[in-house]
């Protein structure tokens, strides 16, 4: 942002609802600040029915870029001219460049954790195997970047099994990863039964159960497990989700999407088990931080703007 906003300056935004307490503004303005670009990051709360109005207003005004939160990520689509094809596997947008006076929406929720393990855990996807809690929009993006960026095998566990059965046919039709979906918190697996590599599994009606011993092989053959519930989020910071912390070990990294609190219950009991833990604030930095390249075709200061989240 610069020292004062001139007649050029570019405006980059956010379209959500509430948006009061988002940590974008802070950490874009202070990437701007750091390269001395002429632009700015306003959030604007855009209530439901204006979505249409604030899309159209992106070319009216000349907007540089926009991102967009809770509750707008699923329907902005229908206002876009272009879609990148994770956005469009995903569902949902979460950033919009305009190009040429076409609006482009990205995903760079799943673009960002997928740049988070690399960048930060040093975690190549490659032939991994990845266990998903929940089946939400946060599950959705990660999983359909991981699988269309070389993860072999996702598991996705839900408390509604539907919804992680269809996750994992999404990713089965569209993707060169197999996918199974898991009810949580009980043990059994569903959809592709010839594809099941677990010895102590046993097939009924399309549900795959899992025998004695079958929890400890599943997780054993995992390397990475993310919690994309908001379970264990503030207020909630004494809930954690119910999981065989018992089968963890080193080998395996675990992932909480929640940020606040900095360090989960969920964490928590995986580290004493031994895991390598990480919160969801890489996430949040890397969506920024792939934002802010599209919008400015600059390289993103990441150390200033993790400093910038921090301290917010
Ligand atoms: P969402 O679409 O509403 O999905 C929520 C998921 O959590 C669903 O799978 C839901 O299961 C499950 N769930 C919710 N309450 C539960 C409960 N009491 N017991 C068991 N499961 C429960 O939300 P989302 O957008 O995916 O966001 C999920 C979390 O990720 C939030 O905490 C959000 O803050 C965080 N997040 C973080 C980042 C980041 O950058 N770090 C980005 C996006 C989201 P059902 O299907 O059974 O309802």
């Amino acid at each position: 942002m610069s020292e004062l906003i001139s007649g050029r300056t570019r405006v980059c935004g956010l379209f959500g609802f509430p948006v009061e307490h988002s940590f974008s503004p802070a950490m874009h303005n202070a990437a701007f600040r750091h390269l001395g670009l002429d632009f700015v990051y306003v959030a604007f709360p855009v209530p439901p029915r204006e979505l249409g109005a604030a899309v159209t207003a992106i070319r009216a005004l000349n907007l540089a870029g926009v991102n967009v939160t809770v509750p707008h990520k699923e329907k902005v689509i229908l206002y876009l001219d272009e879609l990148t094809d994770g956005a469009r596997l995903a569902g949902a947008v979460n950033t919009i460049v305009p190009q040429g006076g076409r609006l482009v929406g990205h995903n760079t929720d799943g673009a960002g954790f997928l740049r988070f393990l690399t960048d930060d855990i040093g975690l190549d996807p490659a032939g991994k195997s990845v266990f998903i809690l929940g089946a939400g929009g946060a599950a959705r993006a990660l999983a359909v970047y991981l699988a269309l960026n070389g993860v072999e095998q996702l598991l996705v566990a839900n408390r509604t099994l539907s919804r992680a059965a269809e996750l994992a046919a999404l990713i089965n039709a569209n993707t060169p990863a197999r996918a199974w979906a898991l009810p949580w918190p009980a043990c059994g697996l569903q959809v592709s039964p010839n594809l099941l590599p677990y010895s102590s599994a046993k097939e009924q009606n399309h549900v795959l159960e899992l025998t004695a011993g079958g929890t400890q092989e599943l997780l054993a053959s995992v390397d990475l497990i993310v919690q994309t519930t908001p379970l264990g989020m503030h207020p909630g910071e004494d809930t954690c989700p119910d999981f065989p912390f018992n089968c963890l070990g080193a080998g395996h990294v675990v992932v909480d999407l929640v940020y606040n609190p900095p360090r989960t219950l969920f964490m928590e009991r995986a580290a004493r088990a031994g895991a390598r833990v990480y919160n969801g604030l890489g996430m949040l930095l890397y969506q920024g931080v792939l934002a802010f390249e599209l919008w400015t075709g600059e390289k993103a200061p990441v150390e200033v703007m993790r400093r910038a989240l921090l301290k917010h």
